[in-house]
């Protein structure tokens, strides 16, 4: 592709960040020779996490193509390779002598979703003495503050309340005023267990050769967890693939979406899942076009896209991740800080091997350290149900979180991990802590069958780690989760946890606390 080699004189400097892949934003509705585009591959965002190889490829091989695509449109672009002799790694740094050389007299950027990124913008643009222009993304459906304001005053945000003013404003899924089907949630539908002999289609994969980019990140040294086979890099880099991988999920998988939403079928680590979170999150679709388009792909054919199947999705992205991204901005940065249980163990070291015994666990981290991806409910419900029953730090969990997943951008990433699945906000996003013993994993899929644990037992040899741990977790945390100022309904949804613990005979409880305080002793070895 043709090279900017040595910036030349430009009034304006705009910055493109990896995950602004927004072609459709307003500023590329003028070609104007004297604005130049920044695209910049750099350490500062290479290592400040553990990151899975692919989604390092993912990035810089989506911003590359972004760059080309501006370019052939007429935009002129800046565009630093990690291996740039002028790249100081930096991106302050890297604004401040594409600034002074170019003599521009104003520089631009949009939003970040990240806080970190939005401190270090603001805190820099003032050093740079030039006017700053700031954009908004223009990806989400809702500003920054909204959620905040529409909870304001208010200890837990609940979601159906945010999501429902969601399908107002956007008409999605609605007659008027009501919502088409006379119900807003169908997720009483969405817990379908599939037969074990059940194959869903096959994930669409892409084919990209990023050998040349990989050979970049190892002779550089960047620090990657993960595999991949960068000859054949399966993830979507442009729009138009983006597109057609949602075209997929609405031929292919959606009929089924909701149904085995909560699912977990061994080997197949996709199920009905669209896959899209990556695409999203760097931009390259926009959650509305999503939403929009599986709104017309189910009144084209109602009968084989039911309402349910579209309502769930819908939910997802214009429900739970224009909300995730609310109490983001609403909480941070004390949030990423927060560890309601005092939580305190590390994570143990099979997280970032796959090597145990606890076969749900071993499929859902081996897969996530081959594919960068793993459906919500192994990460909810596998992982991270693990993590909390075991007393891990958030701060280790949300370590593993930003790693290793493709979509993994902090914003969406630690609200789910930290507030969803680890209840570490005390209630701020969650009822109650999403839990679960042996016998919940059982019911949605079919792992137990080959587990050297057997998921009948509680306190044998062989008893399914999840079972002890489960009571264990819900003991020791009694006080917490029954404290008179416990977010409202809190008490009332584990109320009935304590009247079973209550039920059993001393001698049982002890055995499973005995049992737990084992588990725990050894968890290494699990
Ligand atoms: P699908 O199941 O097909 O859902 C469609 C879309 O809905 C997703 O692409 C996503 O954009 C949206 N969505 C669904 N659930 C959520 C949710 N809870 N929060 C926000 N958006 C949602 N998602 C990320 O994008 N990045 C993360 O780093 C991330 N970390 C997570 C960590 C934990 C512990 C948990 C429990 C969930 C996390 N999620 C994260 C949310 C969710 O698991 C992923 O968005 C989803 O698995 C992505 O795969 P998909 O595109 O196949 O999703
Ligand atoms: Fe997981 Fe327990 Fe089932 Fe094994 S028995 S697969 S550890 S739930």
């Amino acid at each position: 592709m043709p090279k900017e080699q040595e910036p030349r004189p430009a009034h304006r400097i705009r910055l493109i960040l990896g995950d602004q892949l927004n072609a459709a934003h307003s500023w590329y509705t003028e070609r104007d020779t004297h604005t130049l585009y920044v695209l910049m591959e750099v350490r500062q965002e290479t290592d400040y996490a553990w990151h899975h190889v692919q989604k390092v490829l993912g990035i810089f091989g989506a911003m590359r193509r972004f760059a080309e695509q501006l370019r052939a449109n007429g935009h002129r672009v800046l565009y630093l390779t990690l291996d740039d002799k002028r790249n100081t790694q930096s991106i302050p740094d890297n604004l401040g002598w594409i600034l002074e050389q170019t003599g521009a007299t104003s520089w631009g950027y949009q939003l970040p979703d990240e806080y970190r990124l939005d401190h270090q913008l603001k805190d820099h643009a003032a050093l740079y003495g030039a006017p700053v222009e700031v954009a908004d993304t223009e990806h989400f459906l809702t500003t920054r503050d909204e959620l905040g304001a529409l909870f304001a005053g208010k200890k837990q945000y609940l979601m159906e309340r945010f999501y429902r003013v969601m399908r107002e404003r956007t008409g999605l899924l609605m007659n008027g005023d009501t919502p088409i089907g006379g119900q807003w949630n169908f997720d009483k539908e969405n817990r379908g267990r599939p037969p074990k002999t059940h194959v869903a289609p096959p994930p669409l994969l892409f084919d990209h050769d990023l050998r040349d980019v990989q050979q970049m990140l190892e002779k550089h040294g960047v620090n990657t967890i993960g595999t991949v086979d960068a000859q054949h890099f399966p993830w979507p880099l442009d729009r138009a693939e983006s597109l057609a991988l949602v075209q997929y999920f609405y031929d292919a998988l959606l009929p089924h979406f909701g149904t085995y939403q909560d699912a977990l079928l061994p080997g197949q680590w996709a199920l009905y899942h669209a896959r899209i979170s990556f695409a999203l999150n760097v931009k390259l679709i926009s959650p509305l076009e999503v939403c929009m388009a599986a709104e017309a792909a189910w009144r084209a054919d109602p009968e084989r896209i039911t309402l349910p199947q579209v309502e769930g999705f819908i939910r997802q992205i214009i429900g739970w991740r224009e909300y995730m991204r609310g109490v983001y901005w609403a909480h941070m940065p004390g949030y990423s800080t927060l560890n309601f249980f005092g939580h305190d163990r590390p994570l143990p070291a099979w997280y970032w091997t796959g090597r145990t015994k606890m076969a749900c666990l071993r499929e859902a981290i081996a897969g996530s350290l081959t594919n960068a991806y793993a459906h919500h409910i192994q990460r909810l419900m596998v992982t991270a149900n693990f993590a909390l029953l075991a007393g891990v730090h958030p701060d280790e969990v949300d370590r593993w979180y930003l790693g290793i997943y493709i979509d993994a951008i902090d914003w969406v990433e630690i609200t789910n991990t930290r507030g969803m699945s680890q209840w570490a906000d005390g209630g701020i996003v969650g009822t109650k802590p999403y839990v679960s013993s042996g016998a919940y994993l059982n019911k949605m899929g079919h792992h137990c069958g080959t587990c050297y644990y057997d998921v009948n037992d509680r306190t044998g040899p062989r008893a399914c780690p999840f079972n002890a741990l489960y009571w264990h977790f819900h003991a020791r945390n009694r006080e917490r989760l029954e404290a008179p100022d416990a977010r409202p309904g809190t008490m009332m949804r584990v109320g009935m946890v304590y009247r079973t613990w209550e039920k059993m005979t001393p001698a049982a409880r002890k055995a499973l606390l005995d049992k737990g305080d084992e588990l725990l002793e050894h968890i290494e070895e699990l």
